[in-house]
């Protein structure tokens, strides 16, 4: 009998690309190969394209075409967002930038970049769960506020903020309101027409496109000073020449998820529930990370007291089984989950988390051999930690 194929449980680290996606960006890699700003027959063929994904993106987020500015990375969505608002209010005598401290590192070093450029940085407080409190949202947003960066999904946790009420509340404040949704596209609904985020970040990788393309909603009015400045693409939001191909695979994949966004939560959270209580019955010390809160059902982290995360992935990777010990760009790093630090876990516990994040690959079979070989490992490492 051949060895077992290898299992795939870090999607919210990356995610393959789609095949829908990949053949329709294919013939942009070929013969419609035009720069968008040529005024020639590729051109207009390009520019076409560009246009029709942006409306398409648009169509996902309900938002107007004018609204989606394509960018290169979630993290670049994060910069500009936090960045750029706070740049063009700030003279205005709001000179604070809120945030939380479970936020993914290129929402929280660019609220720091604000601190150094003269500004404030401020960090809500969050529960033992990873929700925001309301306390902490009503001292900290107040009238000297220019922007409140609140993530939607956490990527280590799952958990899930009540994104638009919190963007009504700082908005009433008169904050501008960034929401990264990097990880809550095609998880939880958005709709930009009825929930009032100034400004929204999503990333291409983790819905099935390639890596190196995201996208920044701006709404119609939000002052702005760009980033990037240069040949004036994107009405000036974003200088230089767009990626035509990309472009499209993102508003492929995301109009996939958008359209199995309901089947998708379905399937995962059935998956993720019947590891998470496998796991439980299994070894009932186990801590489930965030669970008495709402959820995104592809990241279940827990933390097995008397292991080590480093040690628990080595063994599993061994195994075939991916997972990973907190955020991708973390792994390596020997310093406790910033996220799991926020939420009160003790330095031990934080120790010993695993985030498995489950995918559209992830099948029955598979969760029920990470569930059989999880406890076994567990086993063999505490031993060896007795000994
Ligand atoms: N925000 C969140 C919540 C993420 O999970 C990630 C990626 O892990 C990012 C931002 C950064 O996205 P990108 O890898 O596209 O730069």
């Amino acid at each position: 009998m051949g060895a077992s194929p290898p299992i795939y449980l870090d999607n919210a680290a990356t995610t393959p690309v789609r095949e829908e996606v990949f053949e329709a960006m294919r013939p942009f890699f070929g013969p419609k190969f035009g720069n968008p700003s040529s005024v020639h027959r590729f051109g207009r063929e390009a520019r076409a394209a560009l246009d029709e994904a942006r409306e398409r993106l648009a169509g996902c987020l309900g938002a107007h075409p004018d609204e989606v500015s394509f960018n290169s990375c979630g993290t670049e969505g994060d910069n500009t967002a936090v960045l750029c608002l706070w740049r063009a209010v700030h003279a205005h005598g709001r000179r604070a930038v809120v945030t939380t401290p479970i936020e993914h590192k290129a929402v929280l070093a660019a609220a720091h970049q604000v601190a150094v450029e003269g500004g404030e940085e401020r960090l809500l407080a969050v529960d033992a769960n990873g929700v925001v409190t309301n306390d902490s949202f009503d001292a900290l947003v107040n009238d000297d506020v220019a922007v409140t960066s609140v993530m939607w999904v956490n990527n280590e946790t799952g958990v899930i903020q009540d994104v638009p009420a919190l963007a009504a509340r700082a908005k009433a404040r008169g904050s501008l309101f960034h929401t990264d949704a990097v990880q809550g596209f095609g998880k939880v609904a958005i709709d930009a027409r009825t929930q009032p985020f100034d400004l929204l970040a999503i990333s291409g990788h983790k819905i099935g496109a390639p890596k190196g393309i995201g996208a920044l909603f701006i709404r119609r009015g939000t002052p702005f000073e760009p980033l990037i400045r240069g040949g004036g693409q994107d009405r000036g939001r974003r200088a230089g020449t767009e990626n035509v191909p990309y472009a499209v695979a993102l508003a492929t994949a995301a109009e996939l998820a958008v359209a199995e966004r309901e089947a998708h939560w379905a399937r995962l959270e059935g998956l993720r529930d019947r590891l998470q209580a496998r796991l439980l019955e299994a070894i009932p010390d186990v801590v489930v990370h965030s669970s008495g809160a709402r959820r995104a059902p592809h990241v279940l982290n827990l933390s097995i007291p008397g292991t080590d995360s480093e040690s628990m992935l080595m063994a599993l990777d061994m195994r075939g089984i991916a997972c990973s010990g907190g955020s991708a760009c973390q792994s390596g790093s020997v310093s406790p989950s910033h996220v799991l630090s926020a939420m009160g876990v003790p330095a031990s516990l934080a120790g010993a988390a695993i985030r498995m994040s489950l995918g559209p690959m992830t099948t029955d079979e598979e969760i029920d051999r990470v569930a059989e070989l999880v406890p076994k490992l567990v086993a063999k490492a505490r031993s060896l930690h007795a000994a």
